[in-house]
């Protein structure tokens, strides 16, 4: 019986057209670019612009292979389904809201392919255990897929070279050049119908994203052969000369499924082999999609949408500051990333984590707020992906289940792991007075603030001894500058 065969915005791949059993002859593939979706919230142009270039172009190439396409524009999923009347399937979706949608309508569901754990099999590896960790399901599922392991064994002896992969910027640290991919037609069609669209964040100008499998498979070659063997080391160094370091860029194809995890770890793993990169880099980039990517997934599953919604174990209830929308700010190490942001939709892990998110962190921001800002304001932002990594691992707002510890830090550690202090206005050194660095101010006023919390006794304890420390007219100095930042905040001088 012919059927519909729905492929959603971030389902570009052939494996999930054969995992969904398509007949060419008989079967309809249905894709929408659904502007209701577009309108929940203020994404990032160039990301509407990806996900619609990328959508034709597979269009295009599953024309070319035979299928029959129904492709609507300026329109809904949920008209389209009803109007062809046949039995409908899909490919789970990774987003929840838009699974609810899709059940009402009667569309089954296949699991998704791209997972090396299913949804099931991770509740039942947490009904196990009291805590979830990443390390330990990281270790189980390089045991279970052989992935760098030396039969029982990780290869090499080591299971994580995190202490390996600490290091800044030596001074003469100069940009590697990325890939570009200049837009063709498809893609300047959709340019000029994204420029139309209002209320969106960030700007359209010099669009080369990879909208194609080809493109894609481009950047992740680009990466094994120019960037894997430094991405160990320098993962968590920042430069205001290069927001890319040694990164990969591949969330934005990876989350559209234009490329398959399994392929990016074994073009890694294969590097290894060949002695093109060392093993400390490796494991990093394996841990990253095998590790973080699949286990941010299963939370975000495991604990529901909504659930996570809810998340405010630290009672954050302060606004984000208008700053994150426009780059305006006197700090240098924000300035510099928010406007690398808006501009690209792109910033690599640390600068996401402890610059832009420790901010809102230590400020005390409402979690909801500033994961609507990171889901509006990147490329590879879905619900799956940064409501975990947002509520969960940057503002510590889940109780713990994501992160050991809330990653707190003053402007010490900035200054350490990049050149932003250089040229700002502040010293990260300082606490107290005009010129202290406002992270490094908030930093002891959040450790202040949770002071007679479990914070202090567990997760943080020994950054509560560095506490012990501060006299009673440094804490009453700390806070009057906080209070003094809170004003400049408002009155948008900061
Ligand atoms: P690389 O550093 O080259 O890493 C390789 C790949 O590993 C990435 O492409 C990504 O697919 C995967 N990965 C690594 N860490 C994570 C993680 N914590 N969660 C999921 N995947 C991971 N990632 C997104 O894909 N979408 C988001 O909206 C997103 N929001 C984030 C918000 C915050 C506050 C933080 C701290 C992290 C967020 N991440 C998000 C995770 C991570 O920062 C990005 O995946 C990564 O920076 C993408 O750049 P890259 O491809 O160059 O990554
Ligand atoms: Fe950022 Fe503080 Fe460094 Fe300025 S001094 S760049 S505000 S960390």
């Amino acid at each position: 019986m012919a059927k519909t065969v729905l492929i959603l915005g971030d389902q570009l791949s052939f494996d999930y057209i054969s995992s969904l059993g398509t007949n060419p002859t008989e079967d309809t593939v249905l894709m929408v670019e659904d502007w209701s979706l577009v309108e929940r919230k203020p994404y990032h142009r160039k990301k509407i612009a990806l996900i619609w270039s990328a959508m034709r172009h597979f269009r295009d190439a599953l024309e070319t292979r035979g299928y029959t396409v129904v492709y609507r524009t300026n329109t809904s999923i949920i008209s389209c389904i009803a109007e062809l009347r046949q039995p409908t399937v899909c490919v789970e979706p990774r987003e929840q809201d838009i699974r609810v949608l899709l059940v009402a309508q009667g569309v089954t569901f296949k699991p998704d392919p791209y997972w090396f754990v299913s949804p099931s099999a991770f509740s039942e590896w947490m009904s196990t255990r009291k805590q979830p960790r990443l390390e330990q399901y990281y270790r189980m599922v390089r045991m279970q897929t052989g992935i760098l392991m030396d039969g029982e064994k990780p290869v090499g002896d080591v299971w994580n070279f995190d202490k390996e992969n600490r290091k800044p910027f030596p001074k003469n640290h100069q940009a590697i050049l990325q890939p570009c991919f200049a837009p063709d037609e498809t893609t300047l069609d959709v340019l000029a119908i994204v420029a139309t669209i209002p209320n969106l964040t960030g700007d359209l100008d010099n669009f080369t994203e990879a909208v194609t499998r080809d493109a894609a498979l481009e950047r992740l070659r680009w990466f094994v052969d120019y960037a894997l063997a430094d991405f160990g080391r320098y993962e968590d160094a920042m430069s205001s000369r290069d927001m890319y370091g040694f990164h990969s860029i591949l969330s934005p194809a990876l989350n559209l499924s234009l490329l398959s995890p399994e392929e990016c770890i074994d073009a890694a793993v294969e590097a290894y082999a060949a002695n093109m990169a060392p093993l400390a880099s490796v494991e990093a980039f394996v841990r990253q999609i095998l590790g973080w990517r699949e286990y941010m997934f299963h939370l975000y599953e495991w604990l529901g949408s909504e659930s996570w919604n809810e998340q405010n174990a630290l009672g954050a209830t302060e606004p984000l500051p208008d700053f994150y929308w426009t780059g305006k700010t006197t700090m240098n190490c924000l300035s510099i990333t928010i406007t690398d942001t808006l501009r690209s939709g792109y910033a690599h892990h640390i600068i996401r984590l402890m610059v832009q998110g420790n901010f809102a962190l230590l400020l005390g921001v409402n979690p909801t707020e500033i994961r609507d800002w990171f889901w509006a304001a990147f490329l590879d932002a879905y619900d799956w992906v940064v409501t975990p990594n947002v509520i969960g691992m940057s503002q510590a707002a889940d109780n713990g289940l994501t992160a050991t510890k809330p990653y707190a830090a003053s402007g010490a550690y900035i200054s350490r792991m990049s050149d932003y202090c250089k040229g700002c206005t502040y010293q990260p050194k300082e606490f107290a007075g005009d010129k202290a660095c406002p992270f490094t101010t908030l930093y002891w006023d959040f450790l202040i603030r949770h002071e007679n919390t479990s914070l202090a006794k567990t997760r943080l304890s020994t950054n509560y001894l560095a506490l012990r420390g501060k006299t009673p007219t440094d804490r009453a100095a700390i806070v009057e500058r906080r209070d003094m930042l809170k004003h400049l905040l408002q009155t948008h001088q900061l």
